[in-house]
């Protein structure tokens, strides 16, 4: 864990317990300037992380920054987010729709490509832009789930009773309003077919006010069963007011996995992977996949090898119990589920 915070993280900027969720993600730092002044970082990162912040920008909340440690450039959350000049480059076999996702739309803001479940894309935004991100180049601006498209997606689902979960997605699903997500947990479970309701998020992470008693009561109130999986990737990342919010989220009986994005430089080691499970575990997630990275076009260098991965996992097996160790999967463009990656 981390010993050492950026000072002037939360006295610069005065943030409290008390600012919401949406103060929070308003004052998200765009600038790299100002990210590497809170970091007391070298002005010598400063051109690539703007030249790179052009084509993707920048977005950390602060709450996600004071987790980090003052003055170390390769501290694990600082590299989810930094941009480097790498992400320019071109490199062979990494895309801009690595997951063939833009033809998988049945309707606008619908993504089904596996029996039973689809997502549904339900805000573009994210709070955090995290530079390794397949959706880096997804066309959000033409999927946003609202008025007439909403209203089309659900017939989609009422019409296709094989649906059994619904799966809110994003960007980071949890970035719309508690009105409006609501209005469509009740929308879903007007439609009797659907049994459960899944949300991908990365938002009681990176900003755990996120969780509030607003969020909490339509979730808890909904028949549905709920499930909540997080995106996780350092075991520095889970904080105290992060395991506040999963400890709220497991009290109002929603089931909380995780899932993680294996990065080079970040937690391709079993160290760091083991103290990821474990400090989950004590939060009170389970690990649920562990996803070799998609090959998106600026990614490159986060890629770890398949067969390093194998590895990776095997040591985890070795040093921690069994339901702490996630299943390696990865993504393959027209499959009918994640596939598995066997480890021998
Ligand atoms: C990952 C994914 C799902 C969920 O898959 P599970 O294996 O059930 O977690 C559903 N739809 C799409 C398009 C996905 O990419
Ligand atoms: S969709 Fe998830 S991984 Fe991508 S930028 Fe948003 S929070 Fe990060």
């Amino acid at each position: 864990m981390i010993t050492r915070s950026a000072p002037g993280v939360h006295t610069c900027n005065q943030q409290t317990a008390s600012d919401s969720w949406q103060m929070q993600l308003a004052n998200c730092v765009t600038q790299p300037e100002k990210l590497l002044e809170l970091l007391g970082l070298s002005p010598s990162l400063l051109p690539a992380a703007v030249n790179a912040s052009k084509t993707f920008a920048m977005r950390i909340p602060r709450s996600y920054i004071a987790r980090m440690e003052y003055g170390n450039p390769n501290d694990p959350l600082l590299k989810q987010v930094l941009p480097l000049e790498q992400e320019l480059q071109e490199v062979a076999g990494f895309g801009i729709d690595p997951l063939g996702e833009q033809d998988k739309n049945p309707t606008e803001g619908v993504i089904h490509k596996y029996h039973g479940r689809l997502l549904l894309i339900t805000s573009g935004a994210c709070a955090v832009n995290c530079r390794f991100c397949f959706r880096r180049h997804f066309p959000y601006q033409d999927n946003q789930l609202s008025g007439r498209h909403l209203e089309e997606a659900l017939n989609y689902i009422k019409n296709n009773r094989s649906i059994r979960e619904v799966i809110l997605s994003g960007g980071d699903p949890l970035a719309a309003s508690d009105r409006r997500l609501r209005q469509l947990a009740e929308a879903l479970a007007d439609i009797p077919h659907v049994k459960v309701l899944r949300i991908h998020t990365r938002l009681p992470i990176v900003l755990p006010d996120r969780v509030t008693d607003d969020m909490l009561s339509w979730l808890g109130s909904t028949r549905l069963k709920t499930v909540i999986v997080l995106h996780c990737n350092h075991a520095n990342e889970i904080n105290g007011n992060v395991k506040t919010a999963i400890a709220r989220l497991k009290q109002a009986d929603i089931t909380v996995l995780n899932q993680t994005v294996l990065l080079k430089g970040v937690n391709d080691t079993v160290v760091a992977l083991v103290e990821l499970s474990e400090a989950l575990f004590d939060a009170g997630a389970m690990p649920y996949y562990l996803h070799l990275l998609d090959k998106v076009q600026g990614a490159a260098h986060f890629d770890v090898s398949r067969e390093s991965a194998q590895d990776l996992v095997r040591g985890m097996m070795e040093r921690c119990s069994g339901y702490l160790v996630p299943r390696l999967v990865q993504e393959i463009a027209g499959k009918t589920s994640k596939t598995i990656i066997p480890l021998n």
